[in-house]
Formats: C-alpha cells, sequence, structure tokens
C-alpha cells in the first residue's frame, strides 16, 4: 500500500504563486485520487510487492494502462511537490548551473526554452528537465508519461501542466503559470 508523501511546506507556503485552494485540491483531491486508485488496482496483483518505480515500467512495457496511469501520475506529482519550495525560482549551486548553462547557453535561456516546452504540450501532461549521459535537456511528456516510461534519462525538476495545477489561479493562462513558476518556485 503506498501512502501519501508527506510535505515539508503547508498548503499555503506558495502563495500567491500557487493559492492554497490550488494546493489543496491538487494534493487532498487530485493526488489523493490517483493514490487510492493505485492502491485499489494493485491489491492482491503481482504488483503489490513491488516498488512504485518497478510498477511504473512494468505496467507500461505490458499496456497495463490503469495501473500504469495512475502509478506514474503519483510519482510525477511526488516529483512535483519536490520541485518546489516557497523560496524557490533561484539559480542552483554551481556544479548544476555548470552543466544548465552548457546545455542551454545561460540560465536565462533555459527559462525560455522551459517555457516554450511546458507551454506547447498540448493538452495535458508535464515538463521535465533530464539528465541522461551528463547532458540536460528539457521534454514535454503527455497525460501520465514520464522520463521512467519513456526511458529519457534521471529527472531533476518537473512541471505539472494539467489545467488542474494552475486553472483556479491562472485561468487558461498557462503562460504566466509557467512564468511564475520559473521565478518564484522552482526549487532545484
Ligand atoms: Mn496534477
Amino acid at each position: 500500500m503506498f501512502e501519501m508523501k508527506k510535505l515539508n511546506f503547508g498548503t499555503n507556503a506558495l502563495e500567491p504563486y500557487m493559492s492554497a485552494r490550488t494546493f489543496e485540491f491538487h494534493y487532498g483531491k487530485h493526488y489523493k485520487t490517483y493514490l487510492d486508485k493505485l492502491n485499489e488496482l494493485i491489491s492482491g496483483s503481482d504488483y503489490e510487492n513491488m516498488g512504485l518505480e518497478e510498477i511504473i515500467k512494468v505496467s507500461y512495457s505490458k499496456g497495463d494502462k490503469a495501473v500504469y496511469n495512475n502509478a506514474a501520475q503519483v510519482w510525477n506529482h511526488e516529483f512535483f511537490w519536490n520541485s518546489m519550495s516557497a523560496k524557490g525560482g533561484v539559480e542552483p549551486a554551481s556544479d548544476l548551473l555548470n552543466k544548465i548553462v552548457a546545455s542551454f547557453g545561460s540560465y536565462d535561456n533555459f527559462k525560455k526554452e522551459f517555457k516554450q516546452k511546458a507551454l506547447g504540450q498540448f493538452g495535458s501532461g508535464w515538463c521535465w528537465v533530464v539528465e541522461k549521459d551528463g547532458k540536460l535537456s528539457i521534454v514535454a511528456t503527455s497525460n501520465a508519461d514520464n522520463p521512467i516510461s519513456l526511458d529519457l534519462g534521471k529527472a531533476l525538476v518537473c512541471i505539472d501542466v494539467w489545467e488542474h495545477a494552475y486553472y483556479l489561479d491562472y485561468q487558461n493562462r498557462r503562460a504566466d503559470f509557467i512564468d511564475s513558476w520559473l521565478a518564484h518556485l522552482l526549487k532545484w
């Protein structure tokens, strides 16, 4: 049985860039529903004793869509919670900053490219910074897809661009949400 990941910040900690109301719905309803559904689906199955990442890989390769979607969404949301902080939006420490500059030219250019990819994701999905063979890249994925199932490398940070992540605060203005998130919430 998987349990909800405890947060090291309060539901209002990310205001005004992400409201307590958005966060409470997102964490307490959307994320919880994926988790409850996953527990229900794996109960008594071969998946019951696997770790979350293994469930994602196995269910993806077997085409077990319900298990895959819920397991991946649990993992994605936990990764997203961990990609944010009330004191976010600042450049990372030098080792990682050097890699970002080597991969994207500058931190400002990284933000520009990340915004373009996150904005360009048609419909629901995610945008990730991944590291593979020492090189960083930005990848957008649809629905529940993530770097584990698609074998994109090690995920460093992600943003949720499903509408439920921003609609209460930004309505249809995904670009404003991404700008705010990059400037104030992104935690490396
Ligand atoms: Mn979400």
